[in-house]
């Protein structure tokens, strides 16, 4: 079976590095009809919290990249851990060491001495009797000859030279199992079959390869993605912006727009740039990933926001629109229709916190006028405008686009006005601000009754 993985540390958010990493193996396992399975790493039981599982968990469900498996945790599989563990010990792929702190100082110290790489010498490998008084630590028996080739689906054929890589400790002294040895376990009893993951862990792979291999186990595919970077070519952090995925939901990204900026971390098609989640299904292989690191680029993701935000299906976009009303503490019910307010905002709106921003008048009464509006519209001149607008408009039987656009033309041609002359205080008195979408369309959003009622408050 073609399986994949997700299999994030709960000590932070989704940041972007992972929510790439989630999505290039989600993509994989889509591309050719597998499945994706999530893994969440807590085994780090100081560093993991619940919140961030939750975190990842949100994140994953709002990019949509849905899994066939699990949430699994590995702190659930301990016992299993174990079970391993002392198999591996039981074949001799395994010894208990009981080397002190002191000990291993002093090795790597001659180590140094001989102009060598300090790593563990081996002294317990043949250690028959237990030491009073230490517990041992579990260390797997690295081959001590030969290399081990990782033939990476992005970087190639990567070879390790056994006698470089030393046994590496698989249960601290409390017996608790390290990440090179759950990630083994799991991988192997999950069937992964393709492991996408950061290059960051690409000197752990050889290790991992050979594990399997004394347990008698074929080693999935490895697939290292190279790293994300800021503009500056410095190491992504906090200090180049939204780095959580959900940072970028409160920002006013769209999940579409953020996945299609992703996956461009690495990936192209030629010089496509939108992509909609079905295409990338088709075209996506990770054979196709460039090896080298890249970097972001805020101006392109919001140039794809901007993209989806207009062309994607209202109905779809006012979800969005929804939640971020909801985070102004509007409620949505309060007011017209969200696809109708999408469909009258989106040319203008770069993000939807934009767009929910110069919305909200649409759903609640705004408590004051834009002070330079109100002086610059507002004047005793423009009352018999907005009279004059106001006895037409109530006047209408239907409140609908046309007949409104009509009292408002009329309006001018009767005060001898420009246009513009009527529209501008309209706005001011109807949205508080000097710009809303189209007069005619602002009125219908905001429907008749209110419409009237901040005609009359500007007036008084
Ligand atoms: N839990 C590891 C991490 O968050 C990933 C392990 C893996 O993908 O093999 O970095």
């Amino acid at each position: 079976a073609f399986r994949t993985r997700f299999a994030p540390s709960p000590t932070g958010y989704l940041h972007i590095g992972g929510a790439r990493t989630a999505l290039f193996s989600w993509l994989y396992a889509r591309h050719h009809g597998g499945e994706f399975v999530l893994r969440i790493e807590d085994t780090d039981l100081e560093r993991s919290s619940a919140e961030s599982v939750n975190a990842i968990l949100e994140g994953m469900n709002w990019l949509g990249l849905t899994y066939d498996h699990g949430p699994f945790y590995q702190t659930e599989h301990f016992d299993r851990y174990r079970e391993v563990i002392d198999q591996l010990l039981a074949s001799g792929h395994a010894y208990r060491c009981y080397c002190t702190k002191e000990e291993l100082d002093a090795m790597r110290e001659e180590q140094k001495a001989r102009k060598e790489k300090p790593r563990y010498d081996g002294r317990c490998r043949a250690r028959t009797e237990p030491r009073e008084g230490v517990d041992p630590v579990i260390r797997f028996r690295t081959p001590d000859e030969g290399a081990t080739v990782v033939d990476d689906m992005v970087r190639g054929k990567v070879a390790f030279q056994n006698s470089e890589l030393d046994d590496l400790i698989i249960a601290r002294s409390d017996g608790s199992p390290t990440y090179n040895l759950t990630v083994v376990v799991d991988d192997m009893d999950m069937g992964i079959s393709h492991v996408v993951r950061g290059d960051d862990h690409l000197n752990n792979t050889p290790r991992q390869i050979n594990i399997l291999k004394a347990l008698g186990v074929e080693p999935p595919r490895y697939g290292h993605l190279p790293m994300i970077m800021g503009p500056d070519g410095a190491k992504l952090s906090k200090r180049h912006g939204a780095v959580s995925v959900m940072q970028f939901r409160e920002e006013g990204y769209l999940p579409e727009a953020l996945l299609n900026y992703l996956v461009r971390l690495g990936w192209a098609h030629g010089d496509q740039e939108i992509f909609s989640l079905d295409e990338l299904v088709r075209l996506f292989d990770i054979e196709d990933v460039n090896q080298s690191a890249s970097a972001i680029n805020p101006d392109k993701l919001l140039w794809l926001n901007q993209h989806y935000i207009k062309s994607l299906d209202p109905d779809h976009v006012a979800l969005e629109l929804g939640w971020h009303l909801g985070q102004l503490g509007v409620d949505p019910a309060e007011g017209p229709e969200l696809r109708q307010v999408v469909l009258a905002q989106r040319e203008r709106a770069r993000t939807l916190r934009e767009m929910a921003e110069n919305s909200v008048y649409f759903y609640r009464d705004f408590d004051e006028y834009d002070p330079k509006a109100e002086r610059k519209q507002l004047t005793p001149e423009a009352r018999e405008v907005l009279q004059t607008l106001h006895d037409g408009f109530s006047a209408l039987g239907a409140w609908d686009k046309e007949a409104l656009h009509e009292v408002v033309q009329h309006t001018a041609e009767r005060l001898d006005l420009k246009l513009g002359k009527v529209a501008q205080p309209l706005r001011v008195a109807l949205t508080g601000g000097t710009v809303s979408p189209p007069i005619d369309d602002t009125l219908v959003l905001i429907g008749r009754e209110r419409s009237l009622e901040r005609i009359e408050r500007a007036i008084a």
